[in-house]
């Protein structure tokens, strides 16, 4: 944005209603043309045109430039878990900033071990277990992939991973996102990985043998629009791997830190069946809006693996991540924010369920897929929502992604609710 134009940008108020329109509309087209102007000229167009500027956000909302307000039901595809600039992690790391910003892995800082320390007490890690700090969820399955490749000695060649997932896009992870859009056009990719269709124990069981270095799953497929597994998937999944010697490795990106109400989502017993796997990937939340990533080996996976001087990152671990990292989970802690997420998601499904153009609603506590009933386009409902206000997500063409931040209340989602049958009619 030119400096002209933010001289130019209204003051937002943050006791405006949803309804403020602003008064004039004229101006407003004008100026939202201009930074898509000035997006498309200095901006990589790989995301697409952005459907909105927005300057600045408080709890569950966030205002766009023309000071209109809008309730987040996406934060951020599942990272502003405390909602926008919550006070605890605002605190917490300009603190750090004012502190100790960066200084390398030659050295280590209170944060990164404050927040390993805190990761190994809410997953009830066994000795042994550690913690390797990156910056993102592509990065944390790229380390969780080359720890598979040294898995066995480095003797086992192939990697599995499932139909639906996404893995992320750097060429480790993508190669093991399944969909072929994605990969193709950056042919030829890392070779060694398998995909198995979704749901299907034959065929995973008939895809796993002694070459087998690992298998990826997504305890809850995000992408695809909130899938889980067939009830006993992830129990033989762990049952087939442990008896071929290979990894289990369970991507944890989106539905970790407490998104479903559990701290990772393989610890509710619905989805995770009990199954302790090896490496336990995270991003996305864990940072609240700051950028980190982990890949967690469970107790001897790592003694196997990654050995000195093997995997680095510059920024990994860095002290202003890790307190904001920090603060997340504290303040999940503090606020009750599990059974807060629980209570509030089977609620909220509750009501969508009942709303009429919603075939079937899919995921827990507040990771949750709306599948529309026929006939509808997810697309087109999406910007209606967001025309009136509201930030979801057409993950599929008949399907919506929620994933607001965990602070949420049902008060904040009832303007939602009211609104959706109207949204989804059109
Ligand atoms: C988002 C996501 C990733 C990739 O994370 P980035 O931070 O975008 O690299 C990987 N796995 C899952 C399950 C995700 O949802």
């Amino acid at each position: 944005m030119s400096d002209t134009q933010a001289s130019q940008t209204p003051a937002v108020q943050s006791d405006q209603p949803q309804s403020d329109q602003p008064q004039n509309a004229q101006p407003q087209n004008a100026q939202a043309q201009t930074w898509r102007d000035d997006f498309s000229r200095v901006l990589s167009p790989v995301f697409g045109s952005p459907q909105l500027d927005l300057v600045r956000g408080e709890g569950v909302h966030a205002w766009d430039a023309s000071g209109k307000k809008y309730l987040d039901l996406l934060a951020g595809i599942a990272v502003n878990a405390l909602g926008h600039c919550h006070p605890n992690w605002v605190k917490a790391l300009s603190e750090q900033a004012a502190t100790l910003g960066h200084i390398s892995n030659f050295f280590t800082s209170p944060p990164q071990i404050n927040l390993a320390t805190k990761l190994h007490e809410v997953l009830d890690l066994p000795a042994g277990s550690a913690v390797f700090f990156s910056n993102s969820g592509t990065e944390a399955n790229e380390a969780a992939f080359k720890m598979a490749r040294r898995a066995a000695g480095g003797g086992r060649p192939i990697i599995i991973a499932v139909e639906g997932a996404f893995h992320g896009r750097t060429m480790g992870s993508l190669a093991l996102t399944a969909k072929a859009a994605y990969r193709e056009p950056f042919a030829p990719g890392v070779p060694g990985v398998v995909h198995v269709p979704y749901g299907d124990v034959d065929a995973l069981a008939a895809a796993i043998n002694d070459t087998t270095a690992a298998v990826f799953i997504e305890p809850i497929q995000g992408e695809v629009g909130v899938r889980s597994h067939p009830a006993g998937y992830l129990t033989a999944a762990r049952e087939l791997t442990r008896d071929a010697g290979a990894l289990l490795v369970l991507d944890e990106v989106q539905s970790g830190v407490a998104r479903t109400g559990s701290w990772f989502a393989h610890q509710d017993p619905e989805i995770g069946e009990g199954v302790v796997p090896d490496i336990i990937t995270s991003a996305k939340g864990l940072g609240g809006g700051m950028p980190i990533g982990a890949t967690i080996t469970v107790g001897d996976a790592n003694t196997k693996l990654l050995e000195a001087g093997q995997h680095g990152t510059t920024f990994g671990g860095n002290p202003i991540a890790c307190a904001a990292g920090l603060a997340v989970l504290e303040t999940i802690e503090t606020e009750n924010l599990l059974t807060h997420t629980r209570e509030t998601g089977s609620w909220l499904a509750e009501q969508l369920t009942a709303v009429d153009g919603v075939k079937a609603v899919t995921g827990t506590g507040l990771l949750l897929g709306i599948e529309l009933s026929e006939g509808h386009d997810a697309k087109a409902v999406a910007a209606r929502a967001l025309e009136a206000g509201f930030i979801i997500n057409p993950v599929t063409p008949d399907r919506l992604r929620l994933a607001p931040p965990l602070i949420v209340t049902r008060e904040d989602l009832v303007p939602f609710l009211d609104a959706l049958p109207g949204l989804i009619a059109g």
